[in-house]
């Protein structure tokens, strides 16, 4: 069967330029359309992305990021803790320059990447797939072996031939944040805040970029529509009088330049996430942190894992679900682990409240410091929470 491309990948996230990437690298055909014409531009996020996923995607020196050394952290009942690390823990970037920096690392010609192109209808039959697209008056279809479909947290595919069905709303997250410039630059210390003080039982953050931030607040889609108190309110209270956020946007002369909203999956594992000659990638399957809504690493993973796949399959010239299924196995193995116990930890929140779990992790320094681990990224969930938990509770976690 005659196709125009290998793989056709959906979406210019980091996801999807991932995939790109590595798939150029096997010399393997394919096409990325993605809709916007900067990538990452306008894509609503924190932008920390943890040191271990700049090591790992040789993304050590991304220009204009601020090395993360220090967390803190704020809890129902308890004074605010910070930790402070030796090495930076990650950094903070604003989601343009990741874009840009992702798609430098691409070996590509601009006939592979097609910027402001809209993907409408995906069809996948026993021979090949298509999908059509629009870019400005043109439309046309684009056929291929395979979909990587990263289109973020409503994934294309879904609409036309579904993998699988929508996550639930008690399965999706909700987020309001604010983009601030300020006069004189801000000391570059990442803030969690905890409690119904700051968010409809999510939590809020604050993450410095010397001269901008970016701050939100958000919780589970099904608790944001029935609480009485609009998700907007909270992040005016903590910008306004929440120190010592409100005290340092002060100083600094912080003003608003941007307001955004947006969904992310907070699901764990959720399967399948491949099948007719598609794999969901990033965002569009469920690879975010339930815990922390941290996404960007896991979706380059996931992004990375679907096109050693694709290039297994094209090599192969096998593209059945059997072959597919290496994809799920590979990324669960990777970062599985953190999805899981992520949406463990997530529930007890959900179920106790933050200001219990609050108050029986940070007992202590040792466990003020385990729990900046995990929001950093640098310490696995499970880890965390075997190290964090009483004794009785991590006997219990040991054998599940
Ligand atoms: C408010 C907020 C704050 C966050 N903060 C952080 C953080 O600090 N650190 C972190 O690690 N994660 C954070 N996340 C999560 C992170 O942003 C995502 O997990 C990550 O961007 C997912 O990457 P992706 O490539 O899967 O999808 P996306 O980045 O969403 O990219 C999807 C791509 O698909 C394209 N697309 C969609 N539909 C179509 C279509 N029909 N046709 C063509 N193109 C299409 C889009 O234009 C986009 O390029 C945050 C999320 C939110 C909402």
């Amino acid at each position: 069967m005659t196709v125009d491309t290998d793989v056709i990948i959906i979406g210019a996230g980091p996801a999807g330029l991932s995939a790109a990437k590595r798939l150029s690298e096997y010399g393997i055909e394919y096409t990325l359309i993605s809709r916007e014409d900067k990538p990452g531009a306008y894509k609503a996020c924190g932008g920390y992305i943890p040191a271990r996923a700049l090591e790992e995607f040789g993304l050590e020196q991304i220009p204009s990021a601020h090395d993360v050394k220090s967390i803190r952290m704020k809890f129902p009942g308890l004074e605010m803790k910070r930790v402070d690390f030796e090495n930076r823990v990650g950094v903070n970037v604003s989601r343009e320059v990741l874009g840009v920096t992702l798609l430098n690392q691409i070996e590509t010609s601009s006939e592979e990447i097609w910027l402001n192109t809209e993907c409408g209808e995906t069809e996948a039959t026993k021979d090949k797939c298509t999908v059509r697209y629009t870019k400005g008056n043109e439309t046309g279809l684009l056929s291929s072996h395979l979909i990587i479909d990263a289109s973020g947290v409503n994934p294309v595919t879904i609409r036309f031939t579904p993998v699988r069905s929508r996550p639930m709303n008690s399965q999706i997250g909700y987020a309001v944040q604010y983009q601030m410039k300020t006069k004189y630059p801000l000391e570059i210390v990442n803030d969690f805040y905890y409690g119904s003080e700051f968010s409809p039982r999510g939590y809020a953050w604050s993450f410095p970029r010397k001269y901008e931030t970016v701050l939100g607040t958000g919780g589970i889609v099904e608790i944001v529509r029935t609480s009485k108190k609009r998700t907007i309110s909270y992040l005016d209270e903590l910008v306004e009088n929440k120190k010592p956020t409100s005290s340092e946007l002060q100083n600094a002369r912080a003003e608003l330049v941007n307001r955004e909203a947006a969904l992310m999956p907070l699901a764990g594992i959720v399967k399948p996430s491949y099948g007719n000659r598609i794999m969901l990638a990033g965002d569009a399957a469920c690879h975010c942190s339930p815990i922390t809504g941290e996404g960007i690493y896991y979706s380059m993973l996931g992004g990375h894992s679907a096109a050693d796949v694709a290039a297994d399959c094209i090599q192969k010239k096998d593209f059945s679900d059997n072959r597919l299924s290496r994809y799920e196995r590979l990324w669960t193995s990777s970062f599985g682990s953190d999805l899981k116990w992520g949406l463990w930890l997530q529930k007890r929140f959900l179920e106790s409240g933050s200001s219990s779990l609050g108050t029986t992790f940070l007992s202590s320094e040792r466990t003020t410091r385990i729990i900046a681990e995990m929001l950093a990224g640098i310490r696995p969930v499970r880890s965390a929470i075997l190290a964090a938990a009483p004794r009785y509770l991590v006997s219990k976690l040991r054998k599940a």
